[in-house]
C-alpha cells in the first residue's frame, strides 16, 4: 500500500483519486476540479498539454534514459545549452540530477567543496535563513528551518555548522560580521519562501546579500526550484541579482517529470576545474539528464518563452490584488501576494479545517497547511477561473464570521 507524504496514516482522510487531468483541471469520479496548487507548484502550463506530451513520447521512441557515466545524449545537451543562454550571467554549467532535494544537496557540496578544493579548510559553516524550506533529505534538512524537522535537533543536539537568521539585514550583516571566516555559503529561497509559510521579503536583502558574499568570499546559492520560472513575478529572481550557484526544479520540466538541476557560474566550476581527479565534484543521481525529462524540459522553456508567460503572470498577479482587496476576517493575520502566489496567513491553522472539503465540493482542489491557505495556479488559468479560485477561499472566510 502506499504510504503517503506528510500524513499520520492512521487519521488521514483519503485522498482523492485523480482519473484524468487536462489544462487547469483535475478530474474525479464525481467532480472537476481547478488544480490551485499545481501539483506542488509545478504543472505550470497546465496537464495534458500536447506539446508537452509529444516531447516526452517522441523521445521514448529512441530511448527513455541511458546514463551520463560516459555517455550522453542530445536532449540533455541540449537542455544544458539552452539553460546556460537563457539563464543571467555566467550561470552555465548544469549538473542535473532527480529531484530538488537532491539538486540542493549537491550546491552545499559544490560550495563546501570549491572551498577544500583551494586547501580552505575552515569554511565548514552555512548560512541559511529562517522559515527555509530545501527539501527533505538530511542537509536540506538541516539548513532548512521547518519545525516538523526538529526531531533531529533532538536526535543529533546542535546544529552547529548551519546558521539561520530572520530576512532583515542588520542580521545579514552581524552574521557576515561574526561568522564570515567560517562560512562557505548562504543559501536562501530569493524574495519567496515557499513551504516555511509563502513569506515574502525585499529584493534589497539579496542585494545586501550579495555585496557580502563578494566582499567576504562567500558563495551565494539561491534555491529557485520553487520560484523559477515566473512564479514571483520575475522569470527568475536571478534575473535582479546574480547568484554564485542556482537551483532549479518543480517547473523545469513543466511538472511532467522529476527533475532539476544545480547551476554554477564560472568562478565555481573554476574551482573544480584542472588536472586533479580529487578535485572532481563527487556525485552522480543514477537518473541525472534523464532523456524523456531532458526533452520535456526543453519544450516548457520554449512554452514559456512563446507564451509571453511573464504578462500572463501580471495578469494573475492583478487579478488576485482586485480580488482579494476585500477580504477581512478577524482571524485573518496577513493576505500576501506575489507574481503567481497568493497565501491568506491565519492566526489560528483551526480556522482553516475544513477547506479542502469545502473547495473540493466547489470545484477546486487546495491544500492547505498550518495557518497558511495559499494558491498558486498554472500559468494558463482562465481569469473566470481564478476568479473562481479566490471566490471560493473568500465564501469560506464570509461563512466562518465569528
Ligand atoms: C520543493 C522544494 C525543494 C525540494 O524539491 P523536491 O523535488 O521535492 O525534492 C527544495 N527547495 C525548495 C525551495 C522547494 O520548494
Amino acid at each position: 500500500m502506499i504510504w503517503y507524504p506528510y500524513q499520520q496514516m492512521k487519521t488521514m482522510r483519503q485522498p482523492y483519486k485523480i482519473l484524468d487531468a487536462q489544462g487547469v483541471y483535475l478530474y474525479t469520479q464525481d467532480q472537476k476540479l481547478i488544480d490551485s496548487v499545481s501539483s506542488w507548484w509545478s504543472v505550470i502550463h497546465g496537464y495534458k498539454h500536447p506539446v508537452l506530451t509529444r516531447a516526452i513520447t517522441e523521445q521514448a521512441r529512441r530511448f527513455s534514459h541511458v546514463m551520463l557515466g560516459g555517455l550522453t545524449h542530445e536532449p540533455a545537451q541540449l537542455l544544458s545549452d539552452k539553460l546556460a543562454q537563457w539563464l543571467p550571467g555566467d550561470l552555465d554549467y548544469c549538473f542535473f540530477s532527480d529531484s530538488g532535494s537532491v539538486a540542493v544537496e549537491v550546491a552545499l557540496k559544490m560550495a563546501l567543496q570549491y572551498y577544500m578544493n583551494q586547501g580552505e579548510r575552515r569554511r565548514t559553516k552555512v548560512l541559511s535563513l529562517t522559515h527555509a524550506y530545501h527539501g527533505d533529505t538530511f542537509k536540506a534538512m538541516e539548513v532548512g528551518d521547518d519545525e516538523d524537522y526538529h526531531f533531529i535537533l533532538e536526535a543529533y543536539g546542535e546544529k552547529r555548522d548551519v546558521i539561520h537568521i530572520p530576512t532583515r539585514i542588520d542580521a545579514l550583516e552581524e552574521a557576515f560580521a561574526g561568522y564570515h571566516e567560517e562560512l562557505n555559503c548562504l543559501i536562501v529561497e530569493p524574495l519567496l519562501q515557499g513551504a516555511g509559510g509563502m513569506r515574502m521579503y525585499d529584493v534589497s536583502f539579496l542585494r545586501r546579500a550579495r555585496e557580502l558574499c563578494d566582499r567576504y568570499g562567500v558563495l551565494l546559492i539561491f534555491d529557485e526550484v520553487a520560484t523559477g520560472f515566473g512564479r514571483t513575478g520575475n522569470r527568475f529572481v536571478a534575473d535582479l541579482v546574480l547568484p554564485d550557484i542556482l537551483v532549479l526544479g518543480k517547473a523545469l520540466t513543466g511538472g511532467y517529470l522529476g527533475h532539476a538541476v544545480t547551476v554554477a557560474g564560472h568562478k565555481v566550476y573554476g574551482g573544480f576545474y584542472g588536472d586533479d581527479p580529487e578535485k572532481a565534484l563527487m556525485h552522480g543521481p543514477t537518473f541525472m539528464g534523464n532523456a524523456l525529462a531532458c526533452s520535456v524540459a526543453l519544450k516548457s522553456i520554449q512554452l514559456f518563452e512563446e507564451g509571453d508567460y511573464l504578462s500572463r503572470i501580471r495578469r494573475i498577479e492583478e487579478i488576485t490584488r482586485r480580488e482579494m482587496k476585500g477580504l477581512a476576517h478577524p482571524g485573518i493575520r496577513e493576505v500576501r501576494i506575489m507574481g503567481g502566489c497568493v497565501c491568506v496567513e491565519v492566526k489560528d491553522g483551526t480556522l482553516l479545517q475544513g477547506y479542502q472539503q469545502f473547495a473540493y465540493e466547489r470545484g477546486v482542489f487546495s491544500r492547505p497547511f498550518l495557518n497558511y491557505l495559499y494558491a498558486m495556479v498554472p500559468y494558463v488559468i482562465t481569469e473566470e477561473e481564478l476568479v473562481k479560485v479566490l471566490g471560493v477561499m473568500k465564501e469560506f472566510f464570509a461563512i466562518r464570521q465569528p
